[in-house]
């Protein structure tokens, strides 16, 4: 089931769950410099990092189930299930 059809920002009414994700380490490639001052990177690697929480992708606000924040992803199946069931009835 699509996220769209069952979220709604409470605040801004977006539709749209966005992973956000800290701490991460990100190495790139370095690939080409350029005359003009420009240095061009490849692809990039990312590693580490901590779960932080979920949010609405447009306005930012974090999603809160009941009172606490989600902070992975079983929270998350069950707080979008409880979305679902919640249209149905
Ligand atoms: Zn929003």
């Amino acid at each position: 089931m699509k996220i769209s059809d069952i979220f709604t920002c409470q605040k801004c009414g977006g539709h749209e769950i966005e992973e956000v994700v800290i701490g991460v380490t990100i190495s790139s490639l370095v690939e080409n410099v350029y005359d003009d001052g420009d240095i061009e990177y490849g692809p990039s690697e990312n590693d580490g990092g901590e779960m932080d929480r979920y949010q609405c992708a447009n306005c930012g606000k974090e999603i809160i189930d009941g009172m606490i924040g989600i902070k992975d992803v079983d929270q998350l199946y069950e707080y979008l299930m409880n979305l679902k069931n919640g249209k149905e009835n």
